[in-house]
């Protein structure tokens, strides 16, 4: 039967010390451990802060042992008693090691039936179970961890900004649907059938319209949505830490986010970052790194070798500079001796992956030269090829000659795989840097036209605006990310805020006016009205949490998380909804085929 809490809580478990010893201390939690030594039974009583032992002596009150005896993992207790030193049995690992409860009341506000996975830390419980029961996974310590490092850092948002001058300001969940970017989640209307809102992909726009209205920093803790098909760190609804800011330019918003980032970095990890972080062209971190955020964390650069190859006897690579492909590479430094001729076969399987057609190899090792294509090129080639790496001792260069595309993905892929195996990767090493001024347009295969690479409000760089239709290839854009040890953790940019230049954006990415009023219309007209110089950022904040916490997945930092096909396994969302609710909104089933 479920009890009262027979006293107020007065403290938390966790949070008990040594200063606490003669107390006397009533704590409420779960069973985490109990053991029972004969006339000593320990219980490991847990709450959100923490664990604390609580002692019942056999000897001192029968009653109460006997009571505790018969408690069981996970029951919900309430128990007073006197803290006292532990002594020689202090537990070192343990917060509240030095100190233990004797117990002198228990109530057993409820008990609990087996839990369908051990709730410790090591749980090998596979991750369907866990989310299933979500609750009791939650109550696992690595995940709650998790959920308290994001809440402090999203305080640490809201104190910054708010020391800054920014506002947090809601935007609205249901909003206009812009079919330009991702698939939006719709939601039909009951009152306008056939019509539907849109959960919002971010508050782009609407932050933008804030600017117009005067509110000149602005700063929100959003949830966005996102109907795509979910890759592993991703999630059909996350949070973004957005912001927008009016009269600046690129330099003032990097700089204000940095002052964040290390405020975030110094509360949280206690990690001093050197400001100003690095920043780097997008066209020099993909050809160095074969990719626009690239881990800093280890080298293994790539070097273009194209007009060497492009002069060998060697017909791979002289055949992919023919068809106006690249020959690049990467150096494997000082690991020669660790990679051998299967791992290297199975690096390849890893490229092809990347539509690499093959990875060509040579091995400096103990003053030789060996590779797959050692005996199609001279001596004189193997030197520069190995000058142009700076390679020598114990090094293995990977080559890809292909289209450009092609050689800068699977070069970059390649390294990252490469650091991975090979265990280089230090523990609590922290690399970030911007990446900036990238291409304004990227060319899409699908649609045959180009599209913004970021958004059709993203302003071109000031010097690059002239070539929008003569070269749009070129133009690049103030748009920049923050990339922490490989991961894109934000991104933004600062937008156009001149009509005329926003209409030469929208035609270059094939907009009609008719459709750019349909669809934007609002934002045209409030341009029209006195728009500031603007821009902003946001953050993946999900994305952020999981690499300051060091997991590996993105579902440890968010409480009640969706699974690879958009389902919850807790509530089973989504489900079928009664008739009648689809009546109302006018919706009728198409028959399945
Ligand atoms: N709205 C953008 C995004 O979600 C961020 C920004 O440009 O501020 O990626």
């Amino acid at each position: 039967m479920a009890e009262s809490m027979h006293a107020k809580r007065t403290d938390r478990c966790g949070n008990l010390r040594r200063e606490d010893v003669g107390r006397t201390v009533t704590l409420c939690g779960w069973v985490a451990k109990r053991r029972n030594l004969g006339s000593l039974l320990f219980i490991d009583l847990r709450d959100v802060s923490g664990v604390a032992q609580i002692t019942f002596d056999d000897t001192v009150d029968k009653g109460l042992f006997d009571k505790a005896n018969g408690v069981r993992s996970e029951y919900c207790l309430c128990v007073t008693g006197k803290v006292r030193e532990r002594g020689t049995d202090e537990n070192k690992k343990m917060a509240t090691g030095a100190i233990e409860v004797l117990a002198e009341r228990l109530s057993i506000l409820s008990k609990s039936e087996t839990p369908p996975f051990e709730i410790t830390g090591d749980c090998n419980a596979g991750e369907e179970l866990r989310l299933k029961y979500r609750y009791l996974d939650l109550r696992r310590t690595e995940i709650k961890d998790c959920l308290v490092l994001r809440h402090k850092v999203c305080k640490i948002a809201r104190d910054y900004y708010d020391a800054n001058g920014f506002l947090e300001i809601e935007t609205p969940m249901l909003c206009k649907s812009t079919p330009e970017g991702a698939r939006d989640y719709l939601v039909p209307s009951r009152l306008h059938h056939g019509s539907f809102y849109a959960l919002p992909q971010s508050p782009q726009l609407y932050k933008q319209l804030l600017m117009v209205a005067g509110y000149d920093r602005y700063m929100q803790i959003a949830r966005c949505f996102r109907d795509e098909d979910l890759r592993a760190d991703r999630q059909p609804e996350f949070t973004q830490i957005d912001l927008e800011m009016s009269f600046v330019d690129v330099d003032d918003v990097i700089t204000v986010n940095e002052g964040f980032l290390k405020k975030v970095f110094k509360e949280v990890l206690s990690v001093d970052l050197k400001l100003p972080l690095p920043r780097m062209p997008y066209r020099e971190a993909m050809d160095r790194f074969g990719s626009d955020k690239p881990d800093l964390r280890f080298g293994f650069e790539i070097k273009d070798i194209t007009e060497i190859a492009a002069a060998s006897d060697f017909k791979v690579f002289r055949d992919a500079v023919e068809q106006g492909g690249t020959v690049r590479g990467i150096n494997i430094n000082g690991f020669a001796d660790k990679i051998s001729r299967k791992e290297i076969d199975s690096l390849t399987e890893f490229a092809k992956t990347y539509r690499a057609k093959g990875v060509a190899w040579l091995k400096f090792q103990g003053g030789e030269i060996s590779g797959s294509f050692a005996k199609f090129i001279t001596d004189e080639e193997k030197l520069k090829i190995a000058s142009a790496f700076g390679a020598g001792g114990n090094d293995l260069i990977l080559i890809v000659a292909d289209k450009p595309k092609t050689v800068f993905a699977s070069l970059g892929a390649l390294r990252c795989e490469i650091a991975k195996r090979l265990g280089v990767i230090k523990k609590d090493d922290y690399k970030l840097l911007w990446i900036t001024e990238f291409p304004l347009f990227e060319y899409s295969e699908e649609e045959e036209r180009y599209v913004a690479m970021h958004h059709p409000f993203t302003s071109p760089m000031d010097e690059d605006k002239d070539m929008i239709e003569s070269a749009p290839d070129k133009v690049r854009a103030k748009a920049y990310d923050i990339v922490f040890n490989g991961v894109e953790a934000g991104g933004g940019s600062i937008r156009i805020h001149d009509a005329d230049l926003q209409e030469r954006m929208f035609r270059a990415i094939g907009i009609s006016e008719r459709e750019a009023r349909v669809k934007f219309g609002y934002l045209l007209d409030a341009f029209t009205y006195g728009v500031p110089p603007h821009g902003g950022m946001a953050y993946g904040l999900d994305r952020l949490i999981m690499l300051l916490a060091d997991t590996q997945s993105i579902r440890d930092v968010i409480a009640f998380p969706k699974v690879q096909n958009a389902s919850e396994l807790m509530t089973e969302s989504p489900s079928e909804v009664p008739e009648k609710s689809l009546l109302e909104l006018g919706i009728k089933l198409a028959d399945e085929k």
